[in-house]
């Protein structure tokens, strides 16, 4: 059979893609291994009308609601390759399958390459965040850490101070004098020495243990971990990537149509601001941009 539209990840942006493509009465089938990226969060926040709800009860309802449109086709598993073919696209799943469509949609989604540092991982989502808009309204007026991660962790610390008394966390490396002047402006605290592990109990932060023995009471650690894409099939499939200040992101129009005709991406995948509002929005404009392609 072939469909309208392959989708390559059913969360938030495929499934918004998924929506429109139905609504359009077209056909699609979605592949997912079900692994969203915020499935380490037990509340998502900022998305209208689910603020608060767990990220997995969004993405069942989403789910139950795009199943409902008898043009659509869950495939759950993975997409392991992708080829254009005469007459769109052939994506091979894992168990070898092939499945064909016109076009294509990437909604793959990013991973976060966690440091290792003990007790980080098990907090990952819940006390050590990545974003404040997301989790830091929960942790108001308590003491708040940022981990030097990268360049913009310093940015990162600056904004944090807004939520409450920030710690920032060098971890052996050092800042020149104008970031530190402008950290001192904002009151940041700023600790020099390495990281060794945090404590607390269960998924909640109590303190942050440096290498000296010392132990800073915080309770929510920032992080900016560095990502990487789930799949290379839009690289593969020869779409153009660009830089952005979160590492780099696949090239769409403003359609999400990448620099491959036909291919279409949407998501974390394509932009350097992530949440689930915007990765909704972006299934949304490339489900549409994707049925009016195919009546044009
Ligand atoms: C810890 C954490 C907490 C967060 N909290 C919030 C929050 O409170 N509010 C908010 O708005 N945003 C939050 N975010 C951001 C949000 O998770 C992302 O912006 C959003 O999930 C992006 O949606 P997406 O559809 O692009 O990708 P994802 O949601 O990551 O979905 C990608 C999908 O593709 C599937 N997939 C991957 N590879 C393949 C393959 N080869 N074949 C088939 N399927 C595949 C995955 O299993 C997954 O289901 C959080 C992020 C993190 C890390």
């Amino acid at each position: 059979m072939l469909h309208d539209a392959i989708i390559v990840g059913g969360s938030f942006a495929g499934l918004a893609a998924a929506t429109y493509i139905a609504r359009g009465r077209r056909t699609a089938a979605i592949i997912d291994t079900g692994l969203p990226r915020n499935r380490f969060a037990a509340h998502s926040h900022g998305f209208l009308t689910h603020d608060g709800n767990a990220p997995a009860e969004i993405l069942a309802t989403a789910r139950a609601q795009v199943a409902a449109y008898p043009t659509v086709q869950f495939i759950d598993g993975s997409a392991n390759s992708a080829t254009k073919t005469g007459d769109g696209f052939a994506v091979t799943l894992g168990t070898g399958e092939v499945v064909e469509a016109r076009k294509l949609v990437l909604a793959y989604g990013i991973s976060d390459i966690l440091p290792e540092i003990p007790g980080l991982k098990e907090r990952w989502g819940n006390s050590v965040i990545h974003c404040p808009y997301c989790h830091g309204y929960e942790f108001s007026d308590r003491q708040l850490g940022v981990l030097n991660m990268q360049l913009r962790s310093s940015h990162q610390a600056q904004l944090i101070a807004e939520w409450g008394p920030t710690t920032f966390f060098l971890n052996g490396e050092t800042i020149d004098d104008a970031t530190r002047t402008m950290l001192e402006k904002r009151g940041v605290a700023i600790e020099p020495t390495p990281v060794k592990s945090l404590h607390g109990d269960g998924k909640h932060l109590s303190g942050v243990e440096l290498i000296d023995g010392r132990t800073v009471g915080i309770e929510a650690l920032y992080i900016g971990a560095p990502t990487r894409h789930n799949s290379s099939i839009a690289i593969d499939l020869g779409c153009d990537t660009e830089e952005s200040p979160a590492g780099p992101v696949i090239k769409v129009d403003g359609m999400k149509m990448t620099t491959v005709p036909g291919v279409y991406a949407a998501g974390d995948i394509t932009r350097a601001m992530h949440n689930v509002t915007f990765a909704v929005a972006d299934g949304v404009m490339a489900g549409v941009a994707i049925h009016a392609s195919l009546v044009y």
